[in-house]
């Protein structure tokens, strides 16, 4: 098909009345989409393209789904809302779907976004160690090159210096360690507490003082990082060196959840009981805006005692929203119903194999990896030095891709503001023939 650059009047409004983050200021990127079916988007102009990003790895069971908007229909005519001070009956049905899913005994607070899935998090970490008698733990231990979320707290959890240049200071109390790179500083142990990257957390903990750490937050795998996959026992080895010095381990699944690695949460891949388990994204498959932060019951218990401030005193006024909640049930069905989470590990392995086959020998590719379907392949200047690939080359490819209408991303922060590694998250539901024209 033939790519045609768009033009037109919504492209000249859009360029007058809407902001756009992320990206330099630069009208040609605009692409006006209008409608979209399965895997594929369709510009105002009739160009198609696979979006193979899944919008931002979040359309996990495809677009144009009609149950989806009926789902969210049918909840709005018969209630549009309840504040979560009260509660409805789509956020107790959902409270109960995550808690099965997630196999164990947590308890569920509802908000709209990942950013703000976290941001509860942190703070039901540093009340819970309060109502504990611990009021000296508050210090959130992350990773480089983790993305956590844009508001202050979140974005302070970011270990990506380049998002957060010229909004500092954030808010304190967030401090960094090397995440694992296997591409890059291979690493293996006797036992899962020799490997480097899990000494580093336990290092930083000591360091900092145990008494003063609050939580560590991470994604099972580091996904806007550059897609960094953890060695083996690496999850389960901070696991262990969070309950030695005392603190909870939070697990950002807002992109790894609900099958994008081929199980319903990433952390299931590693062996691990999380403490709290953050998501959003493919909870909804972003058709509305919902987010979740689980917690073990143990820790929400210790919110109910009778003196003044035991409870936590947070809340959002869209966070639960029965339309949302609603949508989610649904989404969850047809996750389970077509066996997405399965199919995302079938599909995962398949395409990583064709890539690998593909592109493995190319001067260019250092590395490809992933699990389910979640795939990164890093570009690279010289493979014996593993520099980094210069980035307007990067660029080139994704355009070249678009240009063959494949929509890819790039991420890595490999070094601050510098982005080599090619993204590829579809839509669970992406027909195998769609795989090929991705290779
Ligand atoms: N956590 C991770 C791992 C993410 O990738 C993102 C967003 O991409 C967030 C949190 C923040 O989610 P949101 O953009 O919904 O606030």
């Amino acid at each position: 098909m033939v790519v045609t650059r768009q033009s037109g009047e919504s492209l000249v409004k859009d360029e007058k009345y809407v902001w756009h983050g992320m990206r330099p200021y630069s009208p040609d990127a605009t692409m006006v989409v209008d409608t979209a079916s399965g895997a594929w988007i369709t510009d105002e102009n009739g160009n198609r393209y696979l979006d193979a990003m899944a919008g931002l790895w979040c359309v996990n069971v495809g677009y144009g789904r009609e149950d989806l908007a009926e789902a969210a229909y049918e909840q709005l005519k018969k209630l549009a809302y309840v504040p979560m001070t009260q509660s409805h009956g789509p956020a107790i049905a959902l409270a109960e779907k995550l808690n099965e899913l997630l196999g164990g005994d947590y308890v569920i607070f509802f908000s709209n976004s990942g950013s703000e899935a976290n941001e509860t998090a942190f703070k039901i970490a540093r009340q819970y160690h309060q109502q504990k008698g611990e009021g000296s733990r508050y210090k959130i231990v992350s990773r480089y090159r983790a993305y956590h979320g844009n508001s202050i707290g979140a974005l302070a959890a970011t270990g990506q210096a380049q998002r957060k240049y010229k909004y500092e200071p954030l808010a304190p109390g967030f401090l960094h360690v090397a995440p694992p790179d296997s591409y890059r500083f291979p690493e293996s142990g006797a036992s899962s507490e020799q490997l480097q990257s899990v000494q580093a957390v336990d290092n930083a903990m000591t360091w900092e003082l145990s008494e003063t750490v609050a939580a560590v937050i991470m994604e099972p795998i580091i996904t806007g990082g550059g897609i960094l996959m953890p060695p083996d026992g690496y999850m389960k080895g901070v696991k262990k060196v969070c309950e030695k010095h005392g603190a909870l381990l939070i697990v950002d699944e807002v992109i790894c959840g609900f099958g994008r690695t081929g199980m319903p949460f990433g952390f299931m891949h590693y062996g691990v009981s999380p403490d709290i388990i953050t998501m959003a994204k493919g909870l909804t498959s972003a058709y509305l805006p919902l987010s979740a932060t689980a917690v073990k019951r143990e820790i929400y218990e210790a919110f109910k005692g009778s003196e003044e401030y035991d409870y936590f005193r947070h809340i959002n006024t869209f966070g639960g929203n029965p339309a949302a909640c609603a949508l989610a049930l649904k989404n969850l069905e047809i996750m389970e119903r077509e066996h997405l989470f399965q199919r995302s590990a079938k599909l995962g392995a398949q395409l990583l194999e064709s890539l690998r086959s593909a592109l493995s020998q190319h001067s260019l590719v250092g590395d490809v990896r992933g699990k389910g379907l979640l795939v990164g392949i890093e570009l690279v200047a010289d493979k014996t030095t593993k520099e980094p690939l210069d980035v307007a080359l990067v660029n080139r490819v994704i355009a070249a891709c678009k240009q063959q209408n494949v929509i890819i991303g790039k991420n890595g922060a490999t070094v601050a503001g510098y982005n080599n590694v090619l993204a590829i998250s579809p839509p669970l539901t992406i027909e195998e023939a769609d795989l090929d024209l991705i290779v």
